[in-house]
């Protein structure tokens, strides 16, 4: 096991992921190669007394390690495809990019989101609200099995048959349970979609907002969409609206949204999976990035455009629903929402207060837990409201049981 000191070469590399506005100031680094690494970093800091922290692709790391150990599993990107099975099982530090291509090979598709540099096990422990989730549900719902090295240094196997709170609490409740060391879920027989984005000028936002909102409340569960107000550094504000449609027929699907207003630039079309980054084209970072999200029934068009303030470059509107509202058997929350309203912007004091203004239109509303964003106090808050009470305190109890002395303290905890 490898370890890094503050004052070595390249610690600062190791602890730093896509998100720079929250930075991880370990002790001391374990850049893990294996689970045998996990589990001996786990024991090493049980012996020493050391709380735990773990770091896939850095997007959103909650409460970051101050002192203690991180674990970091960039260098777990190992990634088995079973064609037969249609599964893949990925290492604990794989990335959506390392499991695409390799699926697309067989005809087949993960359900990931919209930026492959995201991590799969960070983004599923969430959910992962996917880019086929209409069709398919979360991403959490396709979990099969998962390796998890708990709080006593044990490698645990879990599964429907095996562990099954840990299981249950592993899909959706992002709690900081362990380290997932590896994780196996379906592949979808799905080799191409219909998919891309309608840009519009910016100052058509009102008109393609209430038009899309309009649509999606008739749309089936073969089509999964957004809207967005994006303000890119430097260039006008353009509204985008993204459309993964996995049947047939996507031309009439979208026509609606084709007349809404005139369109500047339309690339939607027949695409093999593995091009799908190009629906999103999300930034690759690293930067210092900052995020908000909160679910809705029904989104008030004016109320959130009069919110969109010039300082936050996305405002983003993501259609739920679907595939994502049936019950899994999992700890996913609130699967009724309709809407998630969400916003991201380069980390500044003046992006923060817009976001929060932004948020506040929608009233207290659960946040989805990968759109939290957030860290300190104000993350411990919202994620008490990340799913339904009960789902709250059965997560609490899990956690307390498999570690009753809070070495995981760091991440997404619930108390
Ligand atoms: C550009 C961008 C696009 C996004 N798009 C989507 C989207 O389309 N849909 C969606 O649902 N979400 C999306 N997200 C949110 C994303 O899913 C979460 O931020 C996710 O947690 C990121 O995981 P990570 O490994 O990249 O980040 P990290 O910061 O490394 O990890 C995030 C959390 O997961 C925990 N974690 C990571 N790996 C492990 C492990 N092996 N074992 C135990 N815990 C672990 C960490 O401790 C931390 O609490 C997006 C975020 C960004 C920045």
């Amino acid at each position: 096991m490898r370890t890094l000191q503050p004052e070595d070469a390249g610690y600062e590399q190791e602890t730093s992921g896509f998100n720079l506005a929250i930075a991880h100031r370990p002790d001391v680094v374990v850049p893990a190669e294996s689970a045998e690494d996990v589990i001996a970093a786990v024991r090493h800091a049980a012996d020493a007394g050391l709380p735990v922290a773990v770091m896939g692709a850095g997007h959103a790391p909650g409460l970051p390690a101050e002192g203690g150990l991180l674990i970091t599993t960039r260098r777990m990107n190992g990634v088995t495809i079973d064609a037969t099975a249609r599964t893949a099982r990925v290492e604990g530090g794989a990335r959506w990019a390392d499991v695409i291509g390799p699926a697309s090979e067989h005809g087949l598709a993960a359900l990931s989101g919209s930026s492959p540099g995201v991590g799969v096990v960070g983004y599923t422990l969430g959910g992962g609200i996917g880019l086929m989730s209409r069709t398919y549900g979360f991403a959490a719902d396709r979990v099969r099995a998962l390796e998890v090295v708990t709080a006593d240094g044990r490698l645990r196997q879990v599964d429907a048959d095996q562990e099954a709170d840990l299981f249950w609490a592993l899909r959706g409740g992002k709690v900081t349970l362990g380290v997932v060391t590896s994780m196996t879920f379906d592949l979808l027989p799905q080799a191409s979609v219909f998919a891309g984005s309608l840009i519009y000028p910016g100052d058509a936002a009102r008109q393609v907002f209430a038009a899309y909102l309009d649509w999606t409340r008739g749309l089936t569960e073969e089509t999964t969409t957004s809207v967005a107000l994006l303000r890119p550094p430097g260039a006008p504000p353009v509204v985008a609206v993204r459309v993964v449609h996995t049947g047939a027929d996507g031309d009439r699907v979208v026509a609606p949204m084709r007349a809404a207003a005139p369109v500047l630039a339309d690339d939607l079309r027949d695409m093999p999976y593995r091009d799908t980054h190009l629906v999103y084209n999300d930034p690759e970072g690293p930067m210092p990035s900052w995020g908000r999200g909160v679910l809705l029934d029904d989104v008030d068009v004016d109320a959130v455009l009069a919110a969109a303030d010039e300082s936050l470059v996305i405002v983003e509107i993501r259609h739920l629903g679907g595939a994502m509202a049936h019950d899994a058997g999992n700890a996913v929350g609130w699967r009724d929402a309709a809407y998630c309203l969400s916003t991201h912007t380069i980390a500044s004091p003046e992006g923060a207060k817009a976001g929060d203004t932004l948020m506040s239109v929608a009233g207290p509303r659960p946040a989805p837990v990968n759109f939290l964003g957030l860290t300190g106090d104000a993350l411990r808050e919202q994620l008490r409201g990340a799913w339904q009470p009960e789902t709250v305190r059965r997560l609490a109890e899990i956690r307390r049981a498999y570690d009753p002395s809070g070495v995981f303290r760091f991440g997404h905890p619930v108390e």
